[in-house]
C-alpha cells in the first residue's frame, strides 16, 4: 500500500540551535526525508540560526557531510539532496544578543507559513520569544515549536507557559512529545475509535489491567549531569508515558481535532489518583556487563536520582475505576522496547475446564522497535488431539499488513514537523495538559525527596529491581517480558 504524499504549504522554517544534536540527528534528516518523499513545496526554505559562524554556503556543506555520513543507502538520492540543501540558509545569531536579528527578520516572507523551531535549551525560550517579538516576527499566524523538558516541576512549567504566552497565543505553540508522532500511537486511536470491536470492551468491566513499558539498554553516560537533575519520573513518566496513558484512558473525543482530543486527555490527567509510596519502586543501575554504574555515569556518588521507576496508577473515572495502570521505564535494561499492553479479563467461566493453553486476551501495541499491534487470542490447537487450547497472536506488524518496511514508516519528527506546517496541533501538548501532568507528578517526587529515599540497585541487563516484580506479583499479576 503506497501512501499519498500531499505537499504542505510553502513555508519559512527557522531552526534555532541548528548546529545542535537534536537539529542534526532528528530535525534536518526528517526534513530531508519529507523532501525526498515529495512533501516539501518548491518555495519551502529552512534557515539555521545558532552561535556558530556559518554562512549560507558553509552550513549546507556541513549538513551535506552529516547526511552523507548518516543516511542509510536507500535514502540517498543526489538530486533530492541537492534540492534539499538548496533550501538551506544560515544566519549566525546569539539568542541573547542583538546581532543577526534584523537580517533574519528580513528573510521571512509574509505570504508563507512561518515557523520557528526552538531547538535550544529552555533557559533561552524567554529570550527567543522576546526577540521574535521585538523584531516583528511573531505574526498572528506564525508557529513556534518547543521541545522537552517543558519545565522541571509545576512552578517552572507555569513560568515557561507564561513566558511564551506573553508573545504567542496558545494556537501558535507546538509542544513536541515525539511519542505522539509515532505511527502506532496514532493507530491506538484508529483502533479504538475507528472500529466497533474494542471500544465496548475498553473499560474496567473487561480490562484487567494495562502495562506501559519503556525500556532502554543505554545508560546515562555522556549526559549524566543533565539526567541526574531529572530522573526517570521527570524524563519519561511526566511526559511520554503520561501521554500514552491518556490516549488509552481517554473518552472518545467528538472529533479528531486538536482541542477535542486535548480536552479528553486533560480529563484523564485530572482523574489520576495520587500514587501511594507503596505503589512506586525506584531503581538505579549497578555496574556490570562491562558498564559503569549509574552513580559513576552521573558522576555523583551521592545521587538519589532514579534511572528506573515502576508505579501503579489509578484513573478515577466511571470507565476505569478499579483497573490499574502499571508504568515502568528504565535505563540499562534487558532490551530496548516500548510497549503498551492491554490485558483483558478471563472469561467468567471456562467451559473447557482448567487448561494450560487458555490465557487472557492481550492487545499489545509496540512502539519500538518493529512498530505493530498484536492481539493474543485463544484458539483450538490444530489437529485431532482433542479440545486443547492454545494462545496465538493475530499480528498486525505494519511491515506485513501495509506492505511498508520499517523505514518507510515516517519518523515521528517527520510527521510532527509537517503537522506544524499544516497548522494541526492534535499531536502536540497543550499548556494546561503539561501543567496538570506536573501537578500529579510533583507531590510524588516531593514525597520521596522528603523521605530522602535511596533508589534500589538493579543489575544492568535486567528488568529492574526485584521490588518492581513484586509490585505486580502482590496483585496476582506479572510484567510482560522485556524483550527486543
Ligand atoms: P545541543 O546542546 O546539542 O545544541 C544546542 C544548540 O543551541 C546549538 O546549536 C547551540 O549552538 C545553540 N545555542 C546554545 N546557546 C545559544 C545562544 N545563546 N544563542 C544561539 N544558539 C545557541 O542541544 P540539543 O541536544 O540539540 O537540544 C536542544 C533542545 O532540545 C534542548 O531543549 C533539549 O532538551 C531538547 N531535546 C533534545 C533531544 C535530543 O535528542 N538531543 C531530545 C529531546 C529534547
Amino acid at each position: 500500500m503506497v501512501s499519498r504524499v500531499i505537499p504542505v504549504d510553502t513555508f519559512d522554517l527557522v531552526i534555532f540551535g541548528a548546529t545542535g544534536d537534536l537539529a542534526t540527528r532528528k530535525i534536518l534528516p526528517a526534513l530531508y526525508r519529507r523532501d525526498l518523499a515529495g512533501q516539501l513545496p518548491e518555495g519551502a526554505r529552512i534557515t539555521g540560526a545558532a552561535r556558530t559562524e556559518f554562512t549560507d554556503d558553509t552550513w549546507p556543506a556541513e549538513v551535506r557531510s552529516v547526511l552523507d555520513e548518516t543516511l542509510p543507502a536507500d535514502q540517498r538520492d543526489t538530486v533530492a539532496l541537492d534540492r534539499f540543501l538548496g533550501r538551506l540558509g544560515y544566519v549566525p545569531i546569539d539568542v541573547r544578543g542583538e546581532a543577526g536579528w534584523p537580517e533574519l527578520a528580513a528573510r521571512m516572507r509574509a505570504d508563507v507559513v512561518q515557523a520557528y523551531y526552538f531547538s535550544v535549551g529552555p533557559s533561552l525560550f524567554g529570550d527567543l520569544a522576546q526577540r521574535l517579538h521585538v523584531h516583528g516576527m511573531n505574526t498572528a499566524e506564525c508557529r513556534i515549536v518547543v521541545e522537552k523538558p517543558f519545565g522541571h516541576d509545576l512552578e517552572t512549567a507555569r513560568a515557561l507557559n507564561a513566558t511564551l504566552a506573553a508573545h504567542f497565543d496558545e494556537h501558535q505553540i507546538y509542544r513536541i512529545d515525539h511519542y505522539l508522532g509515532k505511527e502506532t500511537v496514532q493507530n491506538l486511536m484508529a483502533i479504538r475509535f475507528g472500529n466497533m470491536l474494542f471500544e465496548p470492551l475498553w473499560n474496567a468491566q473487561y480490562v484487567d489491567h494495562i502495562q506501559i513499558t519503556v525500556a532502554e539498554t543505554v545508560g546515562v553516560a555522556g549526559r549524566g549531569g543533565y539526567y541526574d537533575k531529572s530522573g526517570a519520573m521527570r524524563d519519561m513518566v511526566q511526559n511520554h508515558m503520561m501521554q500514552l496513558l491518556c490516549l488509552i484512558a481517554m473518552e472518545p473525543p467528538y472529533a479528531f481535532e486538536p482541542d477535542a482530543v486535548r480536552d479528553e486527555k486533560l480529563k484523564v490527567i485530572r482523574a489520576l489518583d495520587p500514587v501511594q509510596p507503596a505503589d512506586i519502586v525506584r531503581g538505579q543501575y549497578a555496574a556490570g556487563n562491562g558498564h559503569a554504574s549509574y552513580l559513576d555515569d552521573a558522576e555523583n556518588p551521592a545521587s538519589r536520582t532514579e534511572s528506573f521507576i515502576a508505579l501503579k496508577a489509578h484513573v478515577s473515572s466511571w470507565r476505569w475505576k478499579g483497573t490499574p495502570f502499571y508504568l515502568r521505564t528504565g535505563k540499562r535494561m534487558r532490551a530496548r522496547t516500548s510497549e503498551i499492553a492491554i490485558t483483558f479479563k478471563d472469561p467468567p467461566h471456562s467451559i473447557f475446564g482448567a487448561q494450560e493453553g487458555q490465557k487472557s486476551n492481550v492487545l499489545a501495541i509496540r512502539l519500538q522497535p518493529n512498530e505493530g499491534i498484536k492481539l493474543k487470542v485463544t484458539i483450538k490447537e490444530p489437529g485431532p488431539g482433542g479440545m486443547r487450547l492454545v494462545e496465538v497472536p493475530l499480528d498486525m506488524s505494519f511491515a506485513e499488513a501495509l506492505g511498508t518496511s520499517d523505514r518507510d514508516i515516517a519518523d515521528a519528527y517527520e510527521r510532527l514537523i509537517m503537522d506544524v506546517i499544516r497548522g494541526n496541533q492534535t499531536l502536540f501538548m497543550r499548556g494546561d495538559e503539561v501543567e496538570a501532568a506536573w501537578a500529579w507528578t510533583d507531590p510524588i517526587i516531593a514525597a520521596w525527596e522528603s523521605r530522602e529515599e535511596v533508589p534500589q540497585s538493579y543489575d544492568p541487563g535486567s528488568s529492574g529491581p526485584e521490588d518492581a516484580l513484586m509490585l505486580m506479583h502482590r496483585d496476582g499479576r506479572r510484567w510482560r517480558e522485556v524483550k527486543p
